[in-house]
């Protein structure tokens, strides 16, 4: 009698692969969250272990990752998925802790937003025990190594996670250069972290931290960023590095200042929103059809992404500028615009992100 032996067993297969053939088409990770969501083969998961929410409008979460997690440079970022009402939704956070952090954890803290999904989300609802999907940390805003002598670090708003990861790091680290930490917020009893930034300003010497509020009167400066905050807080900035996280306002401030004075080659910026997108509404014909959902439109000039949302659709999403690609889709027909480097995709059927694309004519999208 003949056997047929089915092909997945005819390789020499490693058990996992055997497993994950078998569990097709879904990855086996899939079955084991049935199980235990913190027991996977592949996926990178965590769970949050503690949850503080010190300001109003903010929620900070410590999360143990799984042991697939490669730990992180301060200044990255992680793409962070989370189920909101039955959809799996990704958003990108910094983490705010050292890099060195010796338990391995990862401190993210989430600002929600008005409007948002998923920060009013985990705002209102993350407690301990809630199992997160992960993925590897990711980006070019960290420092440089060698550390270089003089460090400054700005930020506004939910933009202090990034550069207070590279002061927690650099106070890790025992650095003795000049670093200098610069936040913009609208009152005191709005910066989240407040008591940690303060209790390192009291514990390194080389450390100072200032805190500014537009708002109303109290920290340690008050209005907005320009030339005399940065001679107040860091007057050696010229031979620093910088590094800025914050709000549309501030970084277009700081943009502008060092490129007035020709330091813009020292400046290091990380943006939390997409620049706005010049859009080409008079010029922009043909139609949009996205055609899983039998739904076409006529071309307005704006993103593939915001066409589909005008159009009554949820397309999955993350970032909205092009770094996460959540949003990836597969383009059917006609030409399309990356509007972050101004090329065109003509080809069909090739993989676009719907957040950085505009079309150009007629496009046809599988969704
Ligand atoms: C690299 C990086 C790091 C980040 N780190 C952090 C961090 O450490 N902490 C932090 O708090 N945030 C961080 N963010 C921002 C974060 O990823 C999210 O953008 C933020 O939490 C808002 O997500 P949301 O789901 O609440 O909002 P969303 O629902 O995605 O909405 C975002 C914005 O889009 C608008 N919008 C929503 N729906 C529509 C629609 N249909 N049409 C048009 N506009 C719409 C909303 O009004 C809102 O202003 C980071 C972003 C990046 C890119």
């Amino acid at each position: 009698m003949t056997t047929v032996v089915p092909a997945v067993f005819r390789r020499r297969l490693s058990p996992l692969a055997v497993v994950e053939a078998l569990a097709t088409p879904h990855a086996v990770d899939r079955y084991l969250e049935l199980v235990n969501p913190m027991l996977t083969v592949r996926d990178v998961r965590a769970e949050v272990t503690e949850v503080r929410r010190s300001t109003a409008d903010t929620v900070t979460l410590t999360l143990r990752p799984t042991r697939q997690w490669r730990g992180f440079e301060a200044g990255q970022f992680v793409q962070v998925t989370v189920d909101v009402d039955g959809v799996r939704r990704t958003r990108c956070y910094s983490p705010a802790g050292s890099q060195h952090r010796a338990d391995g954890r990862i401190e993210l803290t989430v600002k929600a937003h008005a409007r948002g999904l998923v920060s009013r989300y985990l705002h209102a609802n993350a407690s301990t025990g809630l199992v997160v999907g992960l993925t590897q940390a990711a980006g070019t805003f960290c420092l440089p190594d060698p550390r270089p002598p003089r460090i400054l670090l700005v930020s506004g708003g939910s933009g202090i996670t990034p550069v207070l990861s590279m002061l927690r790091t650099l106070c890790d680290e025992g650095y003795d250069g000049d670093v200098a930490f610069l936040h913009y917020a609208d009152t005191e009893d709005d910066v989240a972290h407040r008591d940690e930034l303060r209790a390192l300003a009291a514990e390194h010497s080389a450390v100072t931290v200032v805190l500014a509020c537009t708002g109303h009167d109290g920290g340690d400066l008050s209005g907005y960023f320009g030339q005399e905050h940065l001679d107040a807080v860091a007057p050696w900035h010229a031979d620093a590095e910088t590094f800025v996280c914050g709000p549309p306002g501030l970084m277009t401030a700081v943009r502008d200042l060092y490129t007035r004075n020709g330091r813009a080659g020292r400046l290091h910026v990380e943006d939390f929103a997409p620049a706005p997108v010049a859009v080409e509404t008079a010029a922009a014909t043909g139609a949009l059809t996205f055609e899983r959902s039998g739904t076409a439109v006529d071309n307005t000039g704006t993103t593939i992404l915001e066409q589909a949302e005008a159009a009554g659709l949820q397309p999955e999403h993350g970032c909205r500028m092009g770094i996460c690609f959540s949003c990836t889709q597969v383009k059917m027909s006609g030409c399309t615009r990356n509007v972050r480097t101004g090329e065109t995709h003509t080809e069909p059927d090739t993989e676009i992100q719907l957040c950085i694309s505009v079309p150009v004519g007629d496009v046809a999208i599988d969704l």
